[in-house]
């Protein structure tokens, strides 16, 4: 048995069309099931849905055999006991530094001063503060970022960004760029070498039907 990974959403409509170039159709749609592991038309291949962030969880400990997940995701939780075969360029948005619209951010960072920063994302938010020179206090949030800089609680945010309509409705202006972000494949070390065969066939299928 091959288990596959998947966070629902996004990730799991854009993987499809990459499971199909594989020969795997999943029988269960996760929006109307409340099923958990997903059949698929092959015997040996099984989904499983889990929280985006817990992707690179049940790969690295073998829960699962290999799985799918944004690059924010993997730089957070660690690559141990994983490989990285393939950049799917599924999933794409940016990961921005966005702050209030009346908040001089230009001039904060030339005076050299402090700046409190609210993230889910604070390994990449240190690792891009550090590389620019600007001393950062971080606050870690969970979710609703956005709501941070109206409140007080921080000057700036370090979030994922793709329309931008959110940032938009909240009166936040995107200020820098700190990387493009998009879903990786993932595979468990051990499995890898125990089901090679298989594990190879698919990944070279998914490699043939990555989109432009
Ligand atoms: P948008 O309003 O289109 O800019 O989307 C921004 C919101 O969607 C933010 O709350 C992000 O955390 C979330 N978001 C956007 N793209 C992604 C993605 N590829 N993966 C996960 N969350 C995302």
């Amino acid at each position: 048995m091959i288990t596959l990974a998947l966070s629902k959403g996004r990730i799991f409509e854009e993987t499809l069309p990459l499971l199909k170039a594989a020969g795997i159709e999943v029988l269960d749609n996760p929006e109307t099931s409340r099923k958990l592991i997903l059949a698929t038309n092959s015997p040996d291949v099984q989904v499983v849905l889990v929280r985006a962030s817990d992707v690179p969880t049940y790969v690295q400990y073998g829960g699962a055999d290999l799985g799918v997940a944004g690059r924010d995701v993997l730089i957070e939780h660690g690559l141990d006991g994983m490989y990285q075969p393939l950049d799917l360029n599924i999933a794409r948005c940016r990961m921005s530094v966005a702050v209030r619209d009346d908040f001089d951010y230009a001039a904060a960072i030339k005076q050299g001063s402090r700046i409190r920063v609210a993230t889910k994302y604070t390994q990449i938010a240190r690792q891009h503060f550090a590389d620019k020179g600007v001393h950062v206090d971080l606050i870690k949030l969970y979710g609703s970022m956005e709501l941070a800089p109206l409140t007080g609680l921080a000057d700036a945010i370090v979030d994922l960004v793709s329309t931008g309509n959110t940032l938009k409705a909240n009166h936040l202006i995107e200020v820098e760029k700190v990387m493009e972000i998009s879903s990786r494949l993932v595979v468990n070390q051990a499995a890898l070498k125990l089901k090679r065969e298989p594990l190879r066939r698919m990944i070279d299928a998914f490699a043939a039907a990555i989109p432009a």
